[in-house]
């Protein structure tokens, strides 16, 4: 059996579900039951209630993914994949933060770790950031953590002030302005697309901003024809599929995020084979996580 059919066995074994995210190799999109970004996928694994879930992708999103599932085991293929941008916010510096701003709301990005999550009031993703935002008292204090990119981006298009984490993704924080301008002067027809963790340089010279979720939308239904694309290289894969006739511009230098791209196939089958290694995170530290989560999802829901 070669390792495709080996994979698929294991699934139907183990009645399982591979959930890739939208920067994944394009071997481990492929292979995936569902493609998309973080908390889309950990929703799609809480809706259909597998046993096994294995996610292909950093580990702040497969453990979102068991904080949504808990009694599910969810395999992380690659324990070494993790987003440096999470690792910026530590549990102890939000703890020291709260007691030093104990009347500040505290919003976190889902790009937390599940333990800073359980001491947050609230999450958003890159595609509900303004909404939540915006549900949030006029007169409250805000810290934004852990991406001043993503948080300076949301408070100017919402006129809202609001305090920065000094942190950042640094895939989308390397790209720059001029890269933007030579893609559009060498594609003049194409639109640009920007994802807000973009630096706001980056994103001011673009013709929307979207999350991943909202570019792939946005490139299916638009009546444009060329897009340049300015966030990780390896949503290309899925927009080309579901657009063959459209076409899709990376940056140069190509803007790539090394841990998106660890988790190969051979990682998959060895965890599904193996069951390991798998997220496992202490009840109560579950049990807060998923307070600030649900709070976003009323809210976006
Ligand atoms: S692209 Fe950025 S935010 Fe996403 S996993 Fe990589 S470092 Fe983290």
């Amino acid at each position: 059996m070669d390792m495709h059919e080996d994979i698929a066995a294991l699934k139907r074994d183990l009645r399982a579900v591979i959930l890739a995210h939208n920067y994944t190799l394009p071997e481990i999109q492929d292979l995936a039951d569902f493609v998309g970004d973080s908390l889309e996928l950990s929703r799609k694994a809480a809706a259909c209630r597998a046993p096994v879930i294995v996610f292909c992708g950093v580990r702040f999103m497969a453990e979102t993914a068991k904080i949504l599932s808990p009694d599910s085991i969810v395999l992380h293929p690659n324990e070494f994949s993790g987003c440096p941008m999470a690792d910026m916010a530590s549990p102890e510096q939000i703890r020291k933060y709260k007691s030093a701003h104990p009347d500040t709301l505290l919003v976190a990005y889902v790009n937390t770790t599940a333990e800073c999550k359980a001491l947050v009031d609230i999450c958003c993703t890159s595609g509900n950031a303004e909404k939540i935002i915006s549900s949030l008292p006029a007169e409250r204090e805000i810290m934004f953590l852990p991406d001043a990119n993503l948080g300076r981006n949301i408070a100017a298009k919402l006129k809202r002030p609001m305090s920065f984490w000094p942190g950042c993704c640094p895939t989308h924080n390397r790209i720059q302005p001029e890269q933007v301008a030579q893609a559009k002067a060498a594609h003049p027809a194409a639109l640009v697309l920007a994802h807000p963790e973009c630096p706001p340089a980056v994103v001011a010279l673009a013709d929307r901003s979207l999350s991943t979720g909202g570019m792939l939308k946005f490139a299916r239904e638009a009546a444009a024809r060329e897009f340049i694309i300015c966030t990780e290289s390896g949503i290309i894969h899925r927009m080309q599929k579901e657009n063959p006739a459209k076409i899709f511009h990376t940056l140069a230098p190509e803007p790539l995020c090394p841990n998106m791209k660890k988790i190969t196939l051979q990682d998959v089958w060895s965890a599904m084979r193996n069951l390991a290694p798998r997220i496992e995170l202490p009840d109560e530290v579950i049990r807060l996580a998923r307070r600030p989560i649900d709070k976003m999802l009323a809210v976006q829901d």
